[in-house]
Parts: C-alpha cells; sequence; structure tokens
C-alpha cells in the first residue's frame, strides 16, 4: 500500500479539517521551521483508508459562480461604522443573526492566548469579533460545533476568511440551508507566533504588559491602520504601517505570510461565501459615488440567500447599499485577481528565521529599506511640523 500524502507547505492553508476528520487520531497539526501548522502523519497508525485527503477543501472545487452584483455598503450606525475596519457590515449581519435566533460565529483574540474563531454570546463576544486581526486565526476547534447545530436544524452565521469557509464547507459536506456563509476579502495570514513575539519584544522595551491590541485602531480611524498596544485602556504603543513598526510593515507588504498565502487558490472573483465583503479601494472610480468614501464596505452578492439578508437589513433601514459597477470591485483590488507577489525579501526573512528562530531579528533583516525611508520620511515630518509651528509663532508675535 503506498503512503498517503496529503498538500505540501505551499497550498495546506493549516486548516485541521484532515487531523478532526481522521478516526483514527494519525494526524496532527505540528509547526514547521518557519512556525506554520501543518499536519503530520503517524504512519504506525494510519490505515490508509484516505478520508484526510478526501475532506481536504485543497481537493475540491467549492468557489460560487461569479457575482454580477456588487454593493458599497454601511452601517446606519455611527458607532459600528467608526469601530469596525471598513462599513460595519459584519456588525449589521450579526445582529441581524441574533434578532432571529441564530448562532453566530467570529474571531476573538486575547494577547497570549490563541487568536481563536468562536462562537459569539455575550456582548462582549460580538465587541470582540468586530475588526480585522492580521493573523492566522484557529477555526477547527469550532467545526464540529458548527456541523452538529447544522444537523438539529438550528441556523448558523459564519464569517471568516476564504480558505476556513471552504474548510468548513468541506467538513460539513456541503453547503447547507441552514448555514449563512460571509468571506472576507484576505491577501494572507501569519502564524500567531510572530506577533506573539513582537508584543513580547515591545512589552519588554516599554516595561508594560500588554492587555488588548488591535490592528486598526477606532480611537486613530481605522483607515489609518494604526496599530495599539493597550494596558488598562491606555494606550503604550502606537505605530502606522508609515512608520517604524516591523510586523505591520512586514504584514502589509506581503513579506510575512504563510507560505500557502502566496499560492493561494481563492484570490478571484469566484467567491465561496454567500456574501463576500471587503474594503472598497475602487469605489468612484468607474462611477460618480455621491458620498464620503470612508468607512464604506464593498460587498458581493453570489446566493439568492445573501441576496435577501442583504435587502431585508437595508429595508429595515439598519444598512445603506448602492449598486456598483462590477469593474470597481475586481478591477481595483488585486485580492480578486491574483495571490500576493512576496516581498523582495522573502528569502532573507525566512533563512534569517530559520537561523535566529526569532521574529523581530528576521523581519527587521529583510526590510532594512524600509525601515531606514520610514525614519527619513518621520525625522523630515517632524522638521515640518517644527517649522510650521515656529512660522505661526513667529506670525502671531509680530
Ligand atoms: C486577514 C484579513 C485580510 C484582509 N484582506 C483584505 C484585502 O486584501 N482587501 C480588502 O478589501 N479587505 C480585506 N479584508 C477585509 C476588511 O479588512 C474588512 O474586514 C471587511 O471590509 C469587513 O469590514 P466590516 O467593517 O464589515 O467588518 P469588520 O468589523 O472589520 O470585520 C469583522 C469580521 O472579520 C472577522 N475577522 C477579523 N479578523 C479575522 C481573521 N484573522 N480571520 C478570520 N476572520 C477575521 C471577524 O470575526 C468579524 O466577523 C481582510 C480582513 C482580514 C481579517
Ligand atoms: S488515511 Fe485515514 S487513517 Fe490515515 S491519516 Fe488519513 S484519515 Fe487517518
Ligand atoms: S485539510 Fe486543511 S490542514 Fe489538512 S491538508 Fe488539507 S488544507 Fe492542509
Ligand atoms: S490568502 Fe488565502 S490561504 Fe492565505 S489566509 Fe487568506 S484565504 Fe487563506
Amino acid at each position: 500500500m503506498s503512503k498517503i500524502t496529503l498538500p505540501d507547505h505551499n497550498s495546506c492553508t493549516g486548516c485541521g479539517v484532515c487531523e478532526i476528520s481522521c478516526l483514527k487520531s494519525a494526524i496532527s497539526m505540528k509547526p514547521d521551521e518557519m512556525g506554520v501548522f501543518y499536519p503530520e502523519i503517524d504512519y504506525d497508525i494510519c490505515i490508509g483508508c484516505g478520508n484526510c485527503q478526501r475532506v481536504c477543501h485543497l481537493n475540491k472545487e467549492i468557489v460560487l459562480a461569479k457575482s454580477n452584483k456588487i454593493y458599497a455598503a454601511f452601517s446606519n450606525s455611527k458607532e459600528e461604522r467608526e469601530s469596525s475596519a471598513s462599513g460595519g457590515i459584519a456588525a449589521e449581519l450579526y445582529k441581524y443573526a441574533r434578532r432571529n435566533g441564530w448562532h453566530s460565529y467570529g474571531v476573538e483574540f486575547n494577547h497570549n492566548s490563541n487568536a481563536c474563531y468562536r462562537e459569539l454570546i455575550t456582548d462582549e463576544d460580538y465587541l470582540k469579533a468586530k475588526n480585522s486581526k492580521y493573523v492566522f486565526c484557529d477555526a477547527k476547534d469550532v467545526y464540529k460545533q458548527i456541523s452538529e447545530q447544522l444537523s438539529k436544524g438550528e441556523t448558523v452565521l459564519f464569517i471568516g476568511i476564504p480558505c476556513q469557509v471552504a474548510a468548513l464547507i468541506c467538513f460539513i459536506g456541503e453547503r447547507k440551508d441552514n448555514l449563512i456563509i460571509v468571506d472576507l476579502l484576505c491577501h494572507g495570514t501569519c502564524p500567531v507566533s510572530y506577533l506573539n513575539s513582537h508584543i513580547d519584544s515591545i512589552e519588554r522595551k516599554k516595561g508594560k504588559h500588554a492587555d488588548e491590541i488591535s490592528f486598526r485602531d477606532p480611537q486613530y480611524f481605522t483607515h489609518t491602520y494604526t496599530f495599539t498596544i493597550k494596558n488598562q485602556n491606555k494606550v503604550f504603543y502606537h505605530m502606522t504601517p508609515e512608520q517604524l513598526d516591523a510586523y505591520q510593515i512586514g504584514y502589509h507588504k506581503g513579506l510575512i505570510y504563510k507560505e500557502n498565502c502566496y499560492h493561494c487558490k481563492y484570490t478571484r472573483k469566484e467567491r465561496t461565501g454567500d456574501l463576500t465583503i471587503s474594503d472598497f479601494s475602487g469605489l468612484g472610480k468607474l462611477a460618480p459615488y455621491n458620498g464620503s468614501k470612508r468607512s464604506v464596505s464593498c460587498v458581493i452578492v453570489s446566493t439568492e440567500k445573501g441576496k435577501k439578508i442583504l435587502e431585508e437589513l437595508n429595508k429595515q433601514g439598519h444598512i445603506k447599499t448602492d449598486q456598483r459597477p462590477t469593474e470597481e470591485a475586481f478591477k481595483y483590488d488585486k485580492m480578486f485577481q491574483e495571490p500576493t507577489i512576496p516581498h523582495k525579501g522573502r528569502q532573507k526573512f525566512k533563512e534569517t528565521y530559520i537561523r535566529t528562530e526569532n521574529f523581530e531579528t528576521a523581519a527587521r533583516s529583510a526590510l532594512q529599506s524600509e525601515l531606514k525611508l520610514n525614519w527619513i520620511k518621520m525625522v523630515l515630518h517632524v522638521k515640518e511640523v517644527r517649522h510650521l509651528v515656529s512660522s505661526i509663532k513667529h506670525k502671531l508675535l509680530h
């Protein structure tokens, strides 16, 4: 009998569905030399049944047909918009699910514990699920629970990144009427160990403990992508991607993703969800758009189920939608066309990480030119501001 093999590190998304589907418990997820978790088969236990290969989403085509309905959409609640990454549509979908008595799933993040998917139950859960967490969040623990709820005829709303949406569909075997799926446009994620090591190094430098982090802190407006770390509700570290934070720059420049993200099969117009939500970078480029372009989401409708929910939210006055030309979404965000192209320093990052096992050292060595350039820009900016202040003072005095 030939040995069972699973997809290699260039394609495996680390969803863990093979692990939880193996009836012999022959698979365990283990970190590789880059700290990324992949399945490992214990061939002493494996009976060669092939179930792990059959459930893997990489062996199936589960995307939906390309949609021809694209909307600019946002929550009518100022508070939801301001505290969400773009238009607060995810928050409105969760509220819709709650009103209808459905189960909802999303990602919660606590530093030094795993960033993971959970069923959202309390008000605090819903609050924590808001906004983007730029890291890979484990979902395998909720797949079984969702499957059980669906089998009992209960309705579930699952919002997540496309590879994990695909993994869920494969785990439960098919799309179900009582499962509402919303996928996010996604350019990549990295192992949570990089983030934890980055935060640890900041904690050491600042001598403070991080008890809350945000990648797009609403306090600094989410569109500025300001990364903040707080202790007892007080910000003690904040950086935009244009400043000197190696994690932020490494993430947004495509340096530090899991290897498979550079080969992602879901960066395309055909989507995995009934609805897809993303930022709207092309808004107003192909047809005039009246209104602020900030805090607006792009929503792609791929099924009748998705259409009905969006229409109801609109009719009930919770959100505002405006149909847009399809190409305004597809043409202006590369994530509808191809996977992220690795940063030019990717090889250096990998080699240094493998040698030192230190995220900070590896990221900084690969980002030297960006860090220098940002530093120069910041110094010039400080000089400009000083110059402005002194010229205002001069004018006032004379
Ligand atoms: C890793 C990642 C990459 C993204 N890349 C792009 C991109 O390239 N282009 C683009 O236009 N939009 C991208 N987005 C989507 C965008 O940032 C917003 O999430 C989206 O516009 C929805 O905004 P919102 O205001 O409706 O809700 P938000 O409040 O921003 O969204 C909250 C929802 O996102 C989920 N979520 C947050 N982080 C994660 C995570 N790591 N894994 C799974 N689910 C998560 C929450 O559970 C919740 O359901 C990305 C999001 C993530 C999480
Ligand atoms: S072939 Fe069967 S027994 Fe072997 S790892 Fe896969 S699921 Fe488990
Ligand atoms: S099921 Fe998921 S974790 Fe297992 S091989 Fe496929 S992509 Fe990788
Ligand atoms: S880029 Fe693709 S593979 Fe990577 S996290 Fe996003 S959806 Fe998953």
